[in-house]
């Protein structure tokens, strides 16, 4: 060990949980955990106390120092240097240029609202990324036909979810990708196995989950967190789900998320530029992790995307996501839908196996 210092990657941050810790790299999209006994030396590291005050302070054994900090270079979460300063902390601030970031829009077998008013608003708020969720069957060209006003707008990356694929072969899913670039994923429930697809130039997920409606999203599991700047930095300040989202629901009306009671109205009786800042005003909006019980002591929290439209105590928005099964206590994940905890809550949103 030659260099003075070890310095994490300015990509690469910890999160310190009640009895666990990530080291969130937010470049390459991976997260490291490590237990909570390691908390006095990954501080240290990130606040670049030189190596040998390190050695003085976890005297025990300059081997086991050494280990670890190799141990995090082979991991390439951090590098030796003799110069930290060079090597400054990105920056925390979130921003970005959209009024609207996102938004959901629903459709199903009674849905009569129309596409192209809402892209139309959309794009008035240029918004870059919309979720279209079909909970009944549909076919290729109706997909085609509905996506033609996304041309030519802000809209620049598009998920389709579908819960009843029915006869959509993937050639039909290549050829409407072929009419809409645009196109980031397309995930389809009720398959018949958990698969993914990886000779298409899109995301292609089979799910065998059976799901019927909205109540099935607010997930929270390790396959769902992602690390990246954005969520990273998003999360410190606002609800990392809900911050400049929009959503149309199946029966048009207008909401911050499909599954949350609130309306603004109906398209297109409602004009959705008319009532955009109700939707992104509304508190819920600006809950952090930090604020949330049990994710406030998380080591997950900056990863993990929020949901506030299930929660273990449905009278009390700063409680847990009810669908998430990991305690940070334990650090040990369980089956929440199991959970006699969470019994009362899941009888109140009124899921089933399904959700
Ligand atoms: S708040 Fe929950 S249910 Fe609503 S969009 Fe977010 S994760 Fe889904
Ligand atoms: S929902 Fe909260 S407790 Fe569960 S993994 Fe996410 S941050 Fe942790």
């Amino acid at each position: 060990m030659t260099e003075d210092y070890f310095v994490f990657f300015a990509s690469c941050m910890p999160v310190y949980g009640r009895n666990g810790i990530t080291i969130c790299d937010t470049q390459y999209g991976e997260i490291h955990w490590f237990p909570h006994d390691l908390q006095p030396l990954i501080e240290s590291i990130d606040k670049r106390i030189p190596i040998i005050e390190m050695k003085k302070k976890f005297s025990d054994s300059d081997d086991g120092l050494e280990q670890f900090l190799d141990h995090f270079s082979n991991k390439k979460l951090g590098f030796y240097t003799k110069n930290p300063n060079v090597f400054p902390k990105l920056s925390m601030d979130w921003y970005h240029p959209s009024k609207v970031t996102n938004a959901i829009i629903d459709f199903d077998t009674c849905s009569t609202h129309k596409i192209e008013h809402i892209i139309d608003a959309l794009d008035h708020l240029l918004c870059p990324h919309i979720q279209i969720r079909y909970f009944q069957q549909v076919n290729k060209e109706s997909i085609i036909d509905q996506l033609i006003s996304v041309k030519g707008s802000s809209v620049n990356s598009i998920d389709i979810v579908l819960t009843h694929p029915g006869n959509l072969s993937i050639d039909d899913l290549k050829t409407i990708y072929a009419s809409y670039s645009q196109i980031n994923s397309f995930t389809l429930f009720n398959a018949e196995d958990d698969r993914i697809v990886d000779d298409v130039p899109f995301l292609l997920s089979y799910m065998k989950r059976e799901i019927t409606n909205e109540k099935s999203c607010g997930l929270i599991t390790e396959n769902h967190f992602s690390s990246n700047i954005k969520l990273f930095t998003e999360s410190i300040d606002f609800n990392n789900c809900l911050n400049r989202k929009v959503s149309i629901d199946r029966t048009g009306a207008i909401k911050n998320c499909p599954s949350m009671e609130t309306s603004y109205g109906t398209v297109p009786t409602t004009n959705l530029l008319d009532v955009i800042d109700l939707v992104l005003n509304n508190p819920v909006t600006k809950i952090k992790k930090t604020e949330i019980q049990e994710c406030d002591s998380c080591e997950y929290r900056m990863v993990c995307t929020d949901c506030r439209a299930y929660v273990d105590n449905p009278a009390d928005i700063y409680s847990k996501p009810l669908k998430c099964g990991y305690n940070p206590v334990t650090t040990e994940w369980a089956d929440w839908s199991t959970n006699t905890l969470k019994e009362k809550a899941i009888k109140f949103y009124q899921l089933d196996n399904s959700n």
